[in-house]
């Protein structure tokens, strides 16, 4: 996996003050993407085991709050074990922090994924529109949406633009002990 930006503290993606990882790679090509260069999988750096262990490092700081994750698209097959592998870890060693995920993908696709919905607590879903761009405080179009993975209700967001997404969702909770030290993803060699 490569990324094409980072930040080891961040206050505006997510609450508080964040870890910010941009991967590469999106096949989704939005007209009007902010970040087109992203587009390619091959652009920026490797994320490297020494990368890696920066994030955790950084995440570890007493003022940080979590991680964001941005792209590109981490929820792309060729990020999306290695993205999963990190987050293992991050909820294995600092279950307090929280991890933030912006992906193009449908709400109905992401959560066909109950793993990535236990490592995550906020997810950005929807890709961009171009003729329903706003100014979202976490999104760029009002068919994106914000929610909680663990519940799917809706992020309790102040941002007016978010109102469009009051959709109250219950399902299945899932348990992230239950899949502690369990990879559930074919494509992923280790945890
Ligand atoms: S999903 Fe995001 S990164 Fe991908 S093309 Fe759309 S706006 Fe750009």
């Amino acid at each position: 996996m490569k990324v094409s930006g980072y930040s080891n503290c961040t206050l505006a993606n997510g609450e508080g003050a964040r870890v910010e990882l941009y991967v590469s790679g999106c096949s989704l090509h939005c007209k009007g993407c902010f970040s087109k260069e992203a587009w390619d999988f091959n652009y920026g750096v490797e994320f490297t085991p020494e990368f890696e262990e920066k994030v955790l490092k950084d995440i570890s700081e007493k003022y940080c709050d979590g991680i964001s994750i941005l792209g590109g698209d981490p929820l792309e097959k060729e990020n999306l074990p290695t993205i999963k592998k990190l987050l293992r870890k991050i909820k294995e060693k600092y279950p307090e922090k929280t991890v933030w995920l912006w992906t193009g993908r449908k709400k109905s696709e992401v959560i066909q994924d109950k793993e990535l919905l236990a490592l995550t607590d906020v997810i950005k879903s929807g890709a961009f529109v171009e003729k329903l761009k706003c100014n979202g405080k976490y999104f760029g179009s009002s068919n994106q949406e914000i929610w909680y993975s663990k519940t799917l209700a809706p992020y309790e967001d102040k941002d007016k633009f978010n109102e469009h997404a009051i959709k109250t969702v219950v399902v299945e909770k899932v348990e992230r002990s239950s899949l502690k030290n369990e990879c559930l993803d074919d494509q992923c060699c280790s945890a």
